[in-house]
């Protein structure tokens, strides 16, 4: 799976300039979380990420190309816990699996790109109310005054996440990254629209779009990202 390769290259050339913190995967460490989204009040909460008028951005990228060694959390901008009130958000995830695309088994393929997609929308953490628009590749979190006082912070919440995701067959490594820098989180925004469209597309294939290029919506991003016409056109010999 090298779809979304050139992504993840437009994504970490921005993210060279800026310093992160950089912190290793604990699943000790991880942040606790609930089966279910937990609402939070706004009285009851102390910093809000990508809302009130910040900019927000989420993606997620796989790969198989070895960028990801290790399961680690990358932090640009302030943490949870020198943030005042609101800022600006994003988080982006790197998966690198097993054989996906290339694999024998495309529809085995495809069901675990639409696992991946379920945890990006099902890992609960406590105290840190996620609401999330796919359409818009927005999320915007609502973080308790009580998780603040606990100590909540991005290497937890990066472990909860990172553990949910190592629970999906095929997923060897995982980088998650946040950002809090509001120059950063706009300059992303547009890898979230491409990489949507990359996704999409790969669903279309999936559910049996004809292979006829010239009369296809989707052939901009065909035309765009190497491998997806071999794609969708290998599977249908
Ligand atoms: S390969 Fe052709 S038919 Fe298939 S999704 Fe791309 S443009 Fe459409």
């Amino acid at each position: 799976m090298k779809l979304y390769d050139n992504l993840i290259s437009a994504t970490t050339s921005e993210l060279e300039r800026a310093k992160a913190a950089v912190y290793t995967y604990s699943q000790a460490g991880s942040w606790p979380c609930n089966d279910n989204s937990e609402f939070i009040m706004e009285r009851d909460s102390v910093v809000e990420l990508g809302g009130a008028g910040e900019p927000s951005v989420n993606y997620t990228c796989p790969t198989t190309s070895g960028i990801v060694t290790q399961d680690e959390i990358f932090v640009y901008g302030q943490d949870i816990r020198e943030i005042k009130k609101a800022a600006a958000f994003a988080r982006i995830v790197i998966l690198e699996t097993e054989d996906l695309g290339e694999a024998a088994d495309q529809e085995k393929a495809f069901r675990a790109i639409r696992n991946l997609e379920f945890v990006r929308y099902h890992v609960f953490p406590e105290g840190y109310m996620v609401r999330v628009s796919s359409q818009s590749n927005q999320e915007q979190v609502r973080i308790s005054k009580d998780a603040v006082k606990k100590g909540i912070d991005f290497a937890g919440i990066g472990s909860a996440y990172i553990k949910k995701y190592k629970a999906v067959d095929l997923v060897k490594h995982v980088r998650i990254i946040f950002i809090t820098d509001r120059k950063l989180v706009e300059a992303l925004r547009p890898n979230a629209d491409k990489v949507d469209a990359v996704t999409k597309t790969l669903t279309h294939i999936l559910d049996g779009l004809p292979t006829d290029c010239g009369h296809c919506s989707m052939k901009p991003v065909c035309d765009e990202v190497e491998g997806m016409r071999e794609l969708h056109l290998g599977k249908k010999k």
